[in-house]
């Protein structure tokens, strides 16, 4: 990087450049997979989106590659370059609720935790996901499932507008009205238009809820399953329970008895009217009981954090997915082999229900394709101990070629690693083409190929 552009860029920004002589370079350059260590010549953070469109202009002149980063959270580590320039926007984190309107404006270094914190305040929540140190951003041009998607829809389901730089430093803003193909292909696109330099999201009136996890035994684990795809979909939408197999973590609030055990389990998460918990869970109380339950009214928020502290940044991380739409028995003899050689404390498997008003919405009206799912699998191999990576990394890849084949063919882009074109062309279906011409409209360099890259040409 020449000394003299770099010396350049500084006085236009009120945010920071890092570079590998700067103090801060190690810590800034690691993302939440332990497991990328990419090593960028520049970072840019920015304070604002004058700095945003400052650095997108920079690297154009200067031909630099470019990723963005929001919340550090991708799993194939794509807000992180190696040579280039990052744009780290992980500083903006301003959130302005209008209670008025029941919307709440973020910007793009928000997590869900910034973003709810001040929702929360108003008995208002966006849906978002499960881990509350997630970004927002990533997640919501991605689609974002989780606790409320039965409910309310995906995260993206919930954007109303979004501001963004474009690779040509132009500041557009997208909406229904305003460029509606940029806004139809932001929603499931993912980062591929254009930075988002604030989202407009609409609150949901959530406030207090209940939630928990349940355990059973592995002895039960075929008929937890056979279950679970039964009656998951068939709750009414307040309910929402997200299938698990785990190792149950060696600390309270878990019995000692369980400690390490390898289980399964269901999380669940009620949104109704509380006095009519009861009722909601009455099917569920119909089944076996189970070995452990933790279930409670708290509010939405901690709920959000709930599995925070068992999935801290720094750890290996090796995920793959796919959405379903039926488990059929063949697979649950699949899911039963991999499940029991879970490799280690925090490696895992999930059921995320896509069904209720995520389901509603047609598969052509969004980026997002997969509306006829009814649940995001994902398979993930986590462990603190880098020596694990590859331990973990052929489970995952092993389990997920053995259930694979009775899925429905793609993955929800924010659960995969970079596993190729047809890939990303599984995840979009007959979205693809669109998305292939308005990346032509927006970007036609393909200057934004730091992501599941939809490529111009
Ligand atoms: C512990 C954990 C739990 C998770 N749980 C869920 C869950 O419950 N539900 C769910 O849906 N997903 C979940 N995810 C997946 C998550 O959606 C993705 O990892 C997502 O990429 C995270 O977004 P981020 O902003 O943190 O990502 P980053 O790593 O910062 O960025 C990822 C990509 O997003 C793009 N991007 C980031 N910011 C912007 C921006 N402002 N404008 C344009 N593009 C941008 C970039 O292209 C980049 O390639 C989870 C991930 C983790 C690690």
């Amino acid at each position: 990087m020449p000394e003299a552009a770099l010396s350049n860029l500084s006085p236009n920004l009120r945010g920071s450049v890092i570079t590998p002589v700067s103090g801060e370079y190690e810590a800034a350059r690691k993302v939440y997979n332990a497991m990328i260590d990419r090593r960028p010549d520049v970072i840019v953070r920015c304070a604002n989106v004058a700095d945003t469109r400052t650095a997108v202009n920079f690297a154009r002149q200067e031909g630099l590659t470019v990723a963005v980063r929001g919340g550090g959270h991708n799993g194939a580590g794509l807000g992180v370059c190696d040579h280039g320039l990052v744009i780290d926007l992980s500083s903006m984190k301003g959130v302005r609720v209008d209670p008025a309107t029941n919307t709440v404006r973020a910007e793009p270094g928000c997590t869900q935790a910034d973003l709810n914190h001040a929702a929360h305040s108003f008995g208002l929540a966006v849906p978002v996901g499960v881990v509350s140190t997630t970004g927002i951003a990533g997640l919501t041009l991605g689609g974002g499932t989780g606790y409320l998607t039965r409910k309310y829809g995906l995260a993206l389901d919930n954007l109303l507008e979004a501001d963004l730089v474009l690779a040509d430093g132009s500041f557009v803003t997208a909406n229904a009205k305003e460029n509606p193909d940029l806004f139809w292909a932001i929603r499931g696109g993912g980062g591929n238009f254009g930075i988002v330099t604030s989202f407009l999201f609409r609150g949901c009136p959530v406030d207090q809820v209940f939630a928990g996890p349940m355990f059973w035994e592995m002895e039960h684990a075929r008929e937890v399953m056979q279950w679970y795809r039964e009656i998951s979909t068939a709750l009414p939408e307040d309910l929402y329970g997200f299938f698990a197999f785990l190792k149950v973590y060696p600390a309270p609030p878990f019995p000692e008895e369980l400690h390490r055990r390898t289980m399964c389990g269901i999380i669940w998460a009620y949104c109704g009217p509380l006095d009519k918990v009861e009722e909601a869970f009455r099917p569920v109380r119909k089944f076996r009981a189970p070995r452990f339950e933790l279930t409670g009214p708290m509010p939405y928020t901690a709920l959000q954090s709930m599995f925070d502290a068992l999935y801290p940044p720094g750890m290996q991380w090796y995920w793959r997915g796919d959405f379903l739409g039926q488990i059929p028995d063949e697979a649950i003899d699949e899911h039963l082999k991999y499940g029991e050689q879970l490799p280690t404390l925090h490696s895992t498997m999930h059921f995320y229900p896509v069904d209720g008003a995520a389901g509603r919405v047609g598969r052509h009206e969004t980026a997002f394709s997969y509306r006829d799912a009814k649940w995001s699998m994902v398979m993930v191999g986590v462990d603190p101990d880098p020596a694990n990576a590859e331990k973990i990394t052929a489970w995952t890849k092993d389990y997920w070629a053995a259930v694979h084949p009775y899925s429905l063919g793609g993955a929800y882009v924010n659960f995969m690693m970079e596993e190729g074109i047809d890939r990303i062309k599984a995840t979009y279906r007959d979205n693809y083409d669109r998305l292939v011409e308005i990346k032509r409209k927006y970007d036609p360099d393909n200057f934004f190929r730091i992501n599941q890259n939809i490529r111009p040409e």
